[in-house]
């Protein structure tokens, strides 16, 4: 009989490093990494292109019933996302979507609409996903979950090191600021809010070296 192979889900707040971390995690393991968080920008995008305020409930319900999303990876394993046929991985890395991202991710068609996506994804195995739900609500039966955190200013530091890397007009100051407000908005919501699983292991990145978290997260998944 074929080995099952293991499913990882890791959990945790912006900019605590979960993509970096797993997508080198899915490299050295031989593992599928997919980013959820890429699938609720991809829908916060999408609101903003077609005029719908995450706030309006009937709207958001109409926009989630017509809303086709496809996944893929792309050759440097970073997850790229498709909405009604439009490839938008390179438009959702801003501060802004980031915020819609956060605000369509509170509405319950939304969650509802990209769960089947997430649960095929990993169905096969051999996959590490992240986001806030993972291990809660996605994959409550993981084989191995994480909770991955660092302290607000070492994650806000982390976001704004990125995003001015990549040529955004911001300030550390802001930066914190939005990194607060979405782990306030997150944790807070009604559904799916952003929790570590009971049966979590817990992983404060605030001074532990990229390569120490890679290490540390190979070191805990099982092999079949
Ligand atoms: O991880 P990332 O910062 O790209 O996620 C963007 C937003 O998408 C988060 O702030 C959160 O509101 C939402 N999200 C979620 N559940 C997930 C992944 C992301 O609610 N599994």
């Amino acid at each position: 009989m074929p080995e099952r192979r293991p499913v990882v889900a890791v959990d945790g707040p912006s900019g605590a490093g979960k993509s970096s971390v797993c997508r080198e995690v899915a490299r050295r393991a031989g593992l599928v990494y997919l980013d959820t968080g890429a699938l609720y920008r991809a829908i916060g995008w999408k609101a903003r292109e077609a005029g719908v305020d995450p706030a309006d409930g009937a709207a958001m319900e109409t926009l989630c019933r017509s809303l086709r999303v496809e996944i893929a990876t792309g050759p440097d394993g970073a997850t790229r996302v498709r909405v009604d046929g439009t490839d938008v991985s390179d438009h959702i890395r801003t501060p802004q979507v980031s915020l819609l991202a956060s605000a369509v991710a509170a509405r319950p068609c939304v969650r509802q609409s990209l769960l089947a996506l997430q649960r095929e994804a990993a169905a096969q195995g051999g996959v590490i996903l992240d986001g806030r739900d993972i291990g809660t609500v996605v994959l409550p039966d993981a084989d191995l979950k994480i909770f991955l955190t660092a302290s607000p200013e070492v994650r806000a530091r982390r976001r704004f090191e990125e995003l001015a890397a990549r040529g955004e007009a911001v300030t550390y100051e802001a930066t914190l600021k939005e990194v607060v407000a979405r782990d306030e908005a997150d944790a807070g919501r009604a559904v799916a809010p952003l929790k570590p699983a009971a049966d979590a292991v817990r992983v404060d990145s605030s001074m532990l070296p990229f390569e120490a978290v890679v290490e540390h997260l190979l070191s805990l998944i099982p092999h079949g």
